[in-house]
């Protein structure tokens, strides 16, 4: 006996047609989304401050393509992304060529080594990437038609003669010390950028980030909070450089965030500070540390290294006006965030000494 259909011959050919339509529709809607989003290539998105940034554009609805090389970055830093439709990530060096398919609207670069303790430990890697990888990202932007915007610091005042600084003091630096190659690398970085500006016209953006904490820094990358913390953490005593009168102002990454997503979206293309003014010393810092994690540890004191600057605090009145931006977290909830980061470390990673290994980049 021949076998009864399933479904009548009239009912199965209007289903394939609904399936057609339907396919055919999502599809579109799905090529329409896609035009639409805008699509953001982040450099040194395995890092601190490029690991947060991948978050926020995720959250702001962007397609999100991170670009890094992990040489001081992690990619703890983005797990948590790789499941995303709209992430996805290149392992690759910034200093060789870089392409991306399709459209692109804006670059965040920031991929450079940014603590001393990085810099000084790989200074030809860090003069390459400020250079030759600035290079190459603003000809991708100049091909692409995409607005950049650069990672610069406040290390391009050098050890400031004035103070706070603003974006019109031209700085103090020293070429041929140990820090200049970082801080030429970004002086560099940013003259490249407004001649792409000035002679291609590329849309050009240029922050002036001071010092920046929170979740995901790097312990012992010689920077001073994932220092003391974790050496308040380890039980050990809390080493300051100097006489501990040098200053520092700390920003709260979130903070931080914001100020780059708006000057971003802006349309001023000089150099932006963007930092929290709330200016303290060394010494004062180490003891809040103290009563923050209830070290009963000390203080000690090493030599000052060569060229440490002396005083750090940005005048922000241009991020204020332009960007209508200021700080809004306070060191103690910010430190408190952050202190709370650590302390969920696991134990192997609170004891490491070395926390990169960068023989293989040695050449
Ligand atoms: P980070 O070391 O955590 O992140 C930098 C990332 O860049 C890392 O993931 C690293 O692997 C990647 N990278 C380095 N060289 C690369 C290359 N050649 N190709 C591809 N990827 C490369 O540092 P961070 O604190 O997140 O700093 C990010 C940017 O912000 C840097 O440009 C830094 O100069 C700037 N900045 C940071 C601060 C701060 O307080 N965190 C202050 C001033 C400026």
């Amino acid at each position: 006996m021949p076998k009864k259909p399933l479904l009548p011959a009239s009912n199965l050919k209007r289903m394939i047609g609904f399936v057609r339509e339907f396919s055919s529709n999502q599809l579109h809607l799905l090529l329409n989304n896609m035009q639409k989003m805008k699509r953001i290539l982040i450099t040194g998105a395995a890092g601190f401050l490029g690991s947060h940034l991948c978050d926020r554009f995720i959250n702001e609805g962007y397609h999100v393509i991170g670009m890094d090389n992990l040489i001081t970055g992690d990619l703890k830093n983005i797990e948590h992304l790789f499941k995303l439709e709209h992430f996805e990530f290149y392992h690759h060096d910034i200093t060789k060529f870089v392409h991306i398919p399709g459209k692109l609207d804006y670059i965040l670069h920031f991929a450079s080594p940014a603590s001393p303790i990085d810099y000084l430990k790989i200074p030809i890697q860090t003069l390459k990437v400020g250079s030759l990888g600035t290079h190459n990202l603003l000809g991708l932007a100049r091909v692409k038609k995409a607005r950049i915007l650069i990672a610069s610091t406040s290390e391009v005042y050098g050890d400031p003669l004035v103070h706070p600084q603003t974006e019109e003091y031209y700085g103090n630096v020293n070429t041929i010390g140990p820090r200049g190659v970082y801080d030429e690398a970004k002086r560099f970085q940013e003259s490249i950028t407004m001649a792409y500006h000035t002679f291609h016209g590329v849309e050009t953006r240029i922050v002036r980030i001071f010092n920046t904490y929170g979740p995901r820094m790097r312990l012992n990358d010689g920077r001073v909070i994932p220092a003391f913390i974790g050496q308040a953490i380890r039980g050990e005593d809390l080493t300051i450089f100097g006489d501990g009168m040098q200053t520092r102002s700390f920003c709260y990454v979130d903070d931080q965030v914001e100020g780059i997503f708006r000057l971003l979206h802006s349309d001023y293309v000089y150099p932006v500070n963007i930092g929290n003014p709330d200016e303290i010393t060394i010494k004062d810092f180490a003891e809040e540390i103290i009563k923050l994690t209830g070290t009963s540890q000390k203080v000690v004191y090493h030599p000052l290294p060569i060229n440490d600057p002396l005083q750090r605090q940005p005048d922000t009145t241009k991020a204020k006006e332009l960007l209508g931006w200021e700080a809004k977290v306070n060191r103690a909830e910010g430190m408190k965030i952050t202190y709370d980061y650590f302390k969920s470390l696991s134990k192997e990673e609170l004891s490491k000494e070395e926390h990169k290994d960068f023989s293989k980049y040695i050449f």
